[in-house]
């Protein structure tokens, strides 16, 4: 028999190798890869999910993310969004998406509950919380999370399932490491009040096995995964 060449892994592999290790060392129960799809296609989401299995993609605009699921309309995948929710967005939020993560104020929940439709099931949730308290960043202030965790189970048709947040993007990854651990106990008091609560998402490509050992059950991998984005125009 010939001897074939090795095929390279695709980078999903290794990343995938990393978060299982940085988990168990962390101890921890759950690591799901959300696979950050923002500037990609919809022929690179479809080669990546085909290819390895990946069903989970995060996006930062409504419309992209519209256009692609509807693309993609034949594979079953879970669409997060993870951009900031602006409030003329929400009925098409409702539709495109299976979890938003960037809730950090109340006056969008009653527009997302009211478009959702019952046959999709309900919305899941993650509160964005603004951890390093930064001027240019969206998500809700520490002390506002419980008051919007309240807030959400108000409504029936959308589901509580945790916390979000982006660091300050330090150089120095070592120094994210205080916002990792504050929100980590953060979730820990949500849990307390809201058991159901199971999903902490913080890391990306850089960091995101500092955040597996401070607790994260969530990271948000893109250029780790696709290569480096394009400058925006
Ligand atoms: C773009 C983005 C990511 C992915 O960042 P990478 O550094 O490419 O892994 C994760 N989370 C959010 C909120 C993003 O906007």
């Amino acid at each position: 028999m010939p001897e074939t060449a090795p095929q390279p892994q695709p980078p999903i592999v290794e990343i995938r190798r990393r978060i299982a290790a940085a988990a168990e060392s962390a101890r921890s129960a759950s690591a799901r890869l959300l696979a950050v799809s923002k500037t990609r296609s919809a022929d690179e989401v479809r080669a990546l999910a085909e290819q390895s299995g990946q069903t989970a993609f995060g996006e930062n605009y409504v419309q992209e993310a519209s256009r692609k699921r509807a693309a993609l309309a034949d594979l079953d995948l879970e669409w997060h969004l993870i951009g900031h929710l602006q409030s003329n967005k929400c009925k098409e939020a409702a539709a495109t998406f299976d979890w938003i993560e960037s809730i950090d104020r109340s006056s969008v929940l009653a527009p997302l509950a009211k478009a959702r439709t019952p046959k999709r099931g309900p919305l899941n949730l993650l509160i964005q919380v603004n951890i390093d308290a930064e001027d240019t960043k969206s998500g809700c202030r520490p002390d506002q999370m419980p008051g919007l965790a309240q807030a959400i189970n108000g409504f029936s048709n959308l589901r509580l399932r945790g916390l979000m947040a982006i660091p300050a993007p330090d150089a120095d990854l070592a120094a994210r490491r205080p916002a990792f651990a504050a929100m980590t106990d953060l979730y820990q008091s949500l849990r307390r009040s809201h058991p159901q609560v199971d999903t902490l998402s913080m890391g990306m490509s850089e960091d995101f096995e500092l955040a597996l050992a401070a607790g994260a059950t969530q990271v948000r991998i893109g250029t780790a995964l696709f290569g480096p984005r394009a400058p925006k125009p």
